[in-house]
């Protein structure tokens, strides 16, 4: 880059000048940006200057600052030196302090702890004297300069934090005392020399005796800190790119720390905990920002109603300086009126004037987060689109579950959050077992290898389930996140041994029986038992979905299989039922073994039998079902999983059956094995089964033709049925299917009933030739979690084992399974929606895998086109809300959704 350019990079706000604002948070940093929001908008912060990404890019590549960029620092320096009445590195009799530099790095996004500062940039013992017989206050001036000097240690000579605390606390303790402030200026001066020493002895940097070089050194500094091994770590964890890069903001100092007409703290503009408008947060007196974020001193409540509630014997703000108190309350109400958002503040008194330091969005915990949204659209601060937008969909399903009071528990172990809301029960490992126990009474939390489907009925009794394989969209997590139960998923510090009376969690030997605790929020398991709280759904959040239900365009349906799911459902405001799952009716009942029989029929009239018996009692499910949902849609899928998931697996199971089809165990075993397959995702399943197993298909449409007839002569409003073929790959497969559907409707002379018929897309095959299919189907529910697994050919059960380290190693930015892929995934999508169109004008297009309950998959699934998605009841409210904001035009969005 050409040097000239270099001053290009320093943006300033000083003077009358503002060369930024809030949209500038890429370049100028989240920091940054706002500073100069901040002072656009008329509020006290102190003067500064920011060195751009680009600019900040270029020293660190250079490890030096540019010739005009220490030209352009120095004009800017001059400006904060003319706004502040100070100079830096040089003390007048008007001006004893001189000007103090701070120097923060950030980057587009607030994240607190991700990136360092370093604070009273500017004196060295020289100018300290000088500054002392001019009149400045000793003590003051060596608390600045120590403070300098641990700052520069920590972040510009490498060393550790806690040394430069030990070498504070030493002195306090050889004084005997415990607060700072008994600390004089020869103490002071004394510390500041052992720090001084330490960096000289251990240090990798000395720190310059000249203020401007000292400025110099600490911003080469903290521009080279983007690359260092903590913050290369911290930016994965929190998903920064390594493009965006950092910015530095130079300012002026305020003091904090001059006498007791001083201090700094946090605060809030909003309860964090229940949202009620208070600001709330925390202070200290004669203390620089530092104090209170390292947790150093104890710090005091800011206003007297928080402190009168925890019952404090310290001073609040508001009783020690009202007037301070009043100014902050009117430049945090600007300051909301401004962003339309509570604000988390950093501030800095300077005898008895506050300065704003920072501004960022206030993290609020679920139930805040909506209060206070409501309350600002009532007081007129925000709009209902503005309050839809700001708040994190994914919050809203914490609300729905039990919350875990954990204190200081430590976990056993990890694994994948799969389902949320906390649990505790006895360890059970067989599910007959777990049954039997949860059917007694006992609270029982089910711990397998992996599920099946044979564990469905124990897992409708179950506090919780716990596995050790598996993935977030494995079968565990689907039905768990349908029945609205715990499950950690994937626990791979978790060995099980048949028969051993125990398990093994981490380092733990639990027995069978013993108390474990999960959280399916975080993925945690814990040893014993632990306190749940069940927490009462607010007011706010039946307005705020009222309110998103009006924006929406997406139709929000749910996946239910039986009338407890769907009544949940109901209440969380689905419109209809988008799948039923029809195995899952079947599984773990006595239809099961009907099945089986009807699978490994030896002849015509066993087959018939198990038919006509399945079809009556698959009847009487669909009949519960479709009287729950009262007219509204239920779209019903045809039987879906390969044929082995249905086999007998027991040996009374194969008894059971060698009795009613009249020949040998070994004849049904050897059967049994012959139809096992080693790939059954993509075996003899889904549409296939249903073409090659004669009479499944016409049982179950039979069954569910008979139940809406019966609703109808009882004079109760019949659902409006989608009958749905799963795992559909061609046209000929489906127009098959189709006129075998039409075939069982005419034979039951059932043409009035409201009855439509399409198909799930989850084949690539499925996408190309969705014009094609589009012609001989109503509608297309595309089935995002096999449509993921056959795109990319990730297995959906076994992938976990390794997504974690793709996702490490950055060869997947997302886990699939999870956040819709839009590179690879969505184009599928795009393309079988605009070619299924474009085959039927009226098809009706939606989504039903776990995805549809994912925000930003959601909004994905919008812009594609797609009129519906459908989701498990639990996330109802969270599809709710982020097919609102998909809908709501992205600038109303803009300023109140982004903390960027
Ligand atoms: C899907 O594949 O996305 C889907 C909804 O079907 P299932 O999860 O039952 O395979
Ligand atoms: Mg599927």
């Amino acid at each position: 880059m050409d040097e000239s350019k270099a001053t290009d990079g320093l943006h300033l706000f000083c003077g009358g000048r503002v060369d930024g604002g809030a949209a500038d948070a890429a370049r100028l940093g989240h920091k940054g940006a706002h500073l100069m929001e901040m002072r656009r908008i008329g509020l006290a912060v102190p003067p500064g200057a920011v060195l751009d990404v680009h600019a900040s890019g270029e020293v660190r590549r250079r490890q030096r600052l540019a010739e005009d960029m220490r030209r352009a620092l120095g004009v800017a320096i001059a400006c904060m030196e003319q706004e502040t009445g100070r100079a830096f590195g040089r003390v007048s009799t008007e001006a004893p302090v001189p000007l103090l530099l701070a120097v923060r790095a950030a980057t587009r996004r607030a994240q607190p702890g991700l990136l360092g500062a370093v604070m009273n940039i500017g004196l060295t013992p020289e100018i300290i004297e000088q500054a002392v017989d001019a009149g400045a206050d000793a003590a003051f001036l060596w608390d600045c300069h120590r403070r300098f000097l641990m700052d520069f240690g920590v972040q510009v000579a490498g060393l550790a934090h806690a040394d430069f605390e030990n070498i504070l606390e030493d002195r306090k303790d050889a004084l005997g005392v415990a607060e700072d402030a008994a600390l004089m200026a020869d103490d002071w001066r004394e510390v500041a020399m052992r720090y001084a020493e330490l960096i000289r002895l251990e240090g990798s940097a000395q720190p310059p005796d000249d203020p401007l070089e000292q400025l110099f050194a600490v911003m080469v500094a903290l521009a080279g800190s983007w690359d260092a091994p903590r913050v290369r770590e911290a930016r994965k964890i929190y998903h920064i790119p390594d493009e965006w890069g950092l910015a530095l903001v130079v300012q002026a100092m305020v003091f904090g720390n001059r006498d007791e007409r001083c201090g700094a703290g946090v605060a809030i503009s909003r309860d964090p905990q229940s949202g009620e408008k208070l600001l709330c947060g925390e202070w200290l007196a004669r203390a620089q920002g530092e104090d209170i974020v390292a947790g150093l001193r104890n710090p005091w409540p800011i206003a007297e109603e928080e402190r009168r509630r925890a019952g404090l014997d310290v001073p609040s703000l508001e009783h020690a300086m009202p007037d301070v108190f009043a100014r902050l309350l009117k430049s945090v109400a600007a300051l909301e009126k401004h962003y339309r958002t509570p604000q988390n503040i950093e501030f800095v008194i300077e005898q008895g004037k506050p300065w704003l330091v920072q501004t960022l969005p206030a993290r609020l915990g679920p139930q805040a987060a909506l209060r206070a949204a409501v309350e600002m659209v009532r007081e007129g601060v925000k709009t209902r689109e503005q309050a839809v937008c700001g708040i994190d969909a994914n919050q809203l399903e914490k609300l729905l579950h039990p919350v875990l009071e954990r204190g200081g528990a430590r976990a056993l172990a990890h694994g994948l959050g799969a389902s949320p809301g906390a649990a505790s029960g006895e360890v059970v490992i067989d599910a007959e077992e777990a049954r039997r126990l949860a059917a007694a009474g006992r609270s029982v939390i089910l711990v397998r290898p992996e599920t099946t489907p044979e564990d469905i009925p124990a897992l409708q009794v179950v506090r919780g389930v716990l596995t050790a394989r598996g993935g977030l969209t494995s079968h565990a997590a689907v039905i768990a996140r349908g029945l609205g139960i715990p499950c950690v998923t994937g626990v791979g510090a978790m060995e099980m041994e048949p028969g051993a009376g125990r398990i093994r969690i981490g380092n733990a030997e639990i027995r069978i029986n013993e108390w474990i605790t999960i959280d399916g929020a975080s993925g945690e398991v814990f040893r014993g038992r632990m306190p749940t709280r069940q927490p009462a759904l607010p007011e706010t959040f039946h307005t705020l979905l009222e309110w998103a239900d009006e924006m929406r365009g997406l139709k929000v349906l749910a996946n239910a299989d039986t009338p407890r799911e769907a009544k949940v459902a109901l209440e969380l405001g689905a419109q209809g039922i988008g799948l039923c799952r029809s195995e899952h009716m079947i599984f773990g009942t006595e239809r099961l073994a009907l099945l089986q029989e009807l699978i490994l029929a030896e002849n015509p009239a066993q087959r018939q039998r198990a038919l006509a018996q399945l079809a009556q009692t698959h009847g009487e499910d669909f009949l519960k079902l479709f009287a729950v949902m009262a007219g509204r849609p239920v779209c019903v899928r045809l039987l879906d999983p390969p044929v082995h998931e249905f086999l007998p697996r027991l040996d009374s199971e194969v008894e059971q059956l060698t009795e009613r089809l009249g020949t040998t165990p070994e004849h049904v075993q050897a059967r049994v094995d012959s139809l096992r397959e080693y790939n059954p995702m993509l075996g003899h399943r889904g549409a296939r089964l249903l073409m090659t197993l004669p009479g499944l298909l016409g049982m179950q449409v039979r069954a569910m033709l008979q139940a809406m007839q019966t609703l109808a002569e009882r004079g109760e409003a019949p659902a409006r049925l989608e009958i749905m073929a799963p795992f559909v790959m061609s046209v000929a497969e489906m127009a098959v299917l189709r006129r075998r559907i039409m075939a069982v409707v005419e034979e039951m002379r059932a043409e009035a009933l409201p009855l439509t018929i399409g198909c799930m897309i989850e084949l690539p095959a499925a996408c190309l030739n969705a014009g094609a299919i589009a012609r001989e189907a109503d509608f297309f529910s595309f089935g995002t979690n096999d449509l993921t697994q056959t795109v990319l050919g990730l297995s959906r059960d076994d992938a976990g084992r390794f997504l974690h380290d793709y996702l490490r190693l950055g060869l997947l930015a997302e886990d699939p399974f999870i956040t819709l892929d839009e590179e690879d995934v969505l184009p599928f999508i795009r393309m079988a929606v605009e070619r299924g169109r474009q085959g039927n004008a009226v098809l009706q297009v939606g989504a039903c895998g776990e995805h549809a309950g994912d925000p930003r998959s959601i909004r994905l699934l919008a812009a594609a086109g797609l009129d519906h998605v459908s989701c498990s009841p639990y996330r109802l409210p969270i599809a709710r809300l982020a097919a609102a904001q998909a809908a709501v035009q992205a600038d109303a969005c803009a300023d109140s959704c982004s903390d960027a």
